[in-house]
């Protein structure tokens, strides 16, 4: 089992910065995130919307943010899960010392002596499509909720769900190599990008694609492997059968808190109790950062998880380091991390 100094569940800003933070102590960290990209909330739910309250930085799209967090941790050890949700977590007992082991919906296993739950409001989750019984049986047999691989989708019959920026992009994007391509909404409008909403329009009218409105998925047809759909009009409230190899929902990601609530740590609501000295939880080890814990005078906001991690990776050190000195010191006169950057001293 690989066994690391940090293990962070969370990869929204605060997760990233722990990775800066740990680093500069020469503590290595893993990140998993539930969500396919890096960035949390910054990324998922606000990519394109300015950012004012960076102390330094007066001006950054949630992307940028992201992005600038990305290059910031580039100098520092670390590997970056995605796709995966942290479910459990236990205490264990290996070469006669105890250590925190995480195990994921992919049923990986990862031990450290540090566990930094910097999880937000909880993992994000998609939306499944309503009336439909189980369609996560069909999973990687035809039915999927994000895009993971353009390729997969070649000379394919693929039918899109949705009405937002995702159904609208990938309807545009999967046109050029898959074999047909019909995005189904239960309205004729769209939320995503006007811009988008026209590329996709144009398609239409070139018969590159269809467009079936109003409708709303009635079943999936198949047994192992998706054979087609049941689609009902609202209009007319037939039910129309049709062909497809593979169905992508994107109705858009719930947050949810989940595993969490079962680990068995102190929670205040749905947030979770530190001590503010260093962000610890009822359990020795076990920190929370960011938007998911709960103090006294607690905001939820960017800048007040990097103080607390930056408080948390002190006591991680001394976790593992016992009894030694944390090596605190100033980045300007950091020349490790210096020599990591190329920077001349
Ligand atoms: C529209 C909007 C505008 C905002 N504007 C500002 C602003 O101007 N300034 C500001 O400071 N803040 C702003 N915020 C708040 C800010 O985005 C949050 O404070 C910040 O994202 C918290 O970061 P985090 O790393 O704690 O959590 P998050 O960004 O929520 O990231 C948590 C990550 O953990 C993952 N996760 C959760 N549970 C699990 C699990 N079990 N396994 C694996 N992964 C898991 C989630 O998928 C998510 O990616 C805004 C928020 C919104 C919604």
């Amino acid at each position: 089992m690989k066994k690391v100094d940090i293990i962070i569940i969370g990869a929204g800003p605060v997760g990233l910065f722990t990775v800066f933070e740990a680093g500069l102590l020469g503590l290595n960290c893993l990140l998993i995130d539930n969500l396919d990209k890096p960035g949390g909330q910054c990324a998922e739910l606000y990519p394109d919307k300015p950012i004012y309250d960076i102390p330094g930085v007066p001006f950054q799209t949630g992307q940028e943010h992201v992005d600038a967090l990305m290059e910031q941790i580039k100098p520092f050890k670390y590997e970056l899960y995605l796709n995966e949700r942290v479910d459990s977590l236990n205490e264990i007992n290996e070469d006669n010392d105890n250590y925190w082991k995480v195990t994921t919906n992919e049923n990986n296993q990862f031990i450290s002596k540090n566990i930094f739950i910097a999880a937000g409001a909880g993992s994000f989750e998609p939306r499944r499509p309503p009336n439909i019984d189980e369609p996560d049986k069909f999973i990687d047999n035809g039915v999927s909720y994000a895009v993971r691989s353009i390729e997969k989708y070649d000379n394919k019959n693929v039918m899109i769900f949705g009405g937002g920026d995702s159904a609208l992009d990938w309807t545009v994007e999967l046109s050029k190599n898959a074999k047909s391509v019909t995005l189904i909404h239960r309205r004729d409008a769209f939320r995503g990008a006007q811009h988008t909403e026209k590329m996709m329009r144009e398609l239409v009218k070139k018969n590159k694609i269809k467009l079936l409105t109003p409708y709303l998925i009635d079943s999936i047809k198949g047994n192992k492997k998706v054979e087609g759909v049941t689609l009902k009009n609202f209009e007319t409230n037939e039910i129309e059968s049709h062909e497809a190899d593979e169905l992508i929902f994107l109705f858009g990601l719930n947050k949810k808190l989940g595993p969490i609530l079962e680990w068995g740590i102190d929670l205040n609501g749905k947030k979770i109790s530190v001590n503010t000295e260093n962000f610890q939880t009822s359990k020795p080890g076990i920190f929370a950062i960011g938007d998911i814990n709960d103090y006294p005078g607690k905001l939820d906001l960017i800048l007040s998880g990097f103080h607390e991690t930056t408080l948390a990776v002190q006591e991680a050190y001394k976790r593992i380091y016992p009894g030694e000195r944390v090596p605190f010191g100033y980045t300007t006169s950091n020349s490790k991390l210096h020599k990591k950057l190329g920077v001349k001293e």
